[in-house]
């Protein structure tokens, strides 16, 4: 089984992180869901056939904030809803950024049902400047993860390990996300390129996390990781989320917005069909 069927929603992204991988990686697809819709449908049919059962899991995703074209992930939700209703598992990845109350519970009724919460830090204000978020979204992301979880969604985190991380201990981390984030989940990703903002003790917290025996193993996911019990919350460490090493086998099957099928996101040379 193939970790997860990953969705790119064509859309731009009002943020500019300094470590963000598509602007590292800017692979451009045509987005045939423009030109001819009821083709893109057609086509997207087909994969999302293909995708049925091979996936465990789909993850909504972009090269920007998918939450800039909620019409897409509208369509893309009532082809997977009306295809392939065995992938319930829906999960959308965001910057959090303009997420409002009027948009969760639209993504709700989509079907969607894990958010995906991306930071780089865990202050609101470093978060801020990290990002380059602009003022006008007036972001708070604290008050943000509160609306993810009493709107009905599981709240994953998913950090993006930065060099803010540096100075800081594994029991303050984990301090911090217990009491005041509450995710239910969190995945800890080794940044990709970017080395001038990678946190240098990636390696050290995952080996000092690992080897607590307070942290107990649950299950070893779809794509491969181990899923850790830590105070309530399931954790999971990513050191390779761009899968840039080499596989024997797929961890992803990403379905761009040319409505083909990939399994890696740095080259096309992975077109499936
Ligand atoms: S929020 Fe995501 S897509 Fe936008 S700049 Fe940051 S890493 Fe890139």
């Amino acid at each position: 089984m193939i970790g997860s069927l990953q969705v790119t929603v064509p859309a731009g992204c009002m943020n500019d992180c300094g470590f963000c991988v598509y602007r590292q990686h800017a692979t451009k697809f045509r987005t045939l869901w423009r030109r001819d819709h009821d083709l893109w449908q057609r086509e997207v049919e087909r994969r999302l056939r293909y995708a049925a059962d091979r996936v465990a899991s789909v993850m909504v995703t972009s090269h920007g904030e998918p939450t800039l074209n909620m019409t897409y992930i509208r369509d893309i939700m009532e082809l997977i809803n009306k295809v392939t209703p065995r992938l319930a598992h829906v999960e959308l990845q965001t910057s959090g950024v303009g997420l409002t109350d009027e948009k969760l519970d639209l993504l709700y009724d989509y079907g969607i049902r894990v958010i995906s919460l991306s930071l780089p830090a865990l202050e609101k204000d470093a978060i801020i400047k990290i990002m380059r978020i602009p003022d006008r979204y007036q972001y708070d992301p604290i008050a943000l993860c509160e609306s993810i979880r009493t709107n009905g969604f599981t709240l994953r985190l998913s950090i993006a390990m930065t060099n803010w991380f540096d100075d800081r201990s594994l029991e303050y981390i984990l301090n911090e996300l217990s009491a005041k984030w509450k995710p239910d989940q969190v995945s800890f990703k080794k940044i990709y390129g970017a080395n001038h903002m990678a946190s240098g003790k990636y390696a050290d917290l995952a080996k000092e996390f690992k080897s607590d025996k307070r942290h107990k193993k649950l299950e070893l996911l779809a794509l491969g990781l181990w899923k850790y019990d830590a105070f309530g919350m399931g954790v999971v460490w990513n050191d390779d989320c761009m899968v840039s090493e080499e596989q024997e086998d797929p961890r992803y099957l990403i379905l761009q917005p040319d409505a083909k099928l990939y399994t890696r996101w740095d080259t096309k040379a992975s077109v499936i069909f």
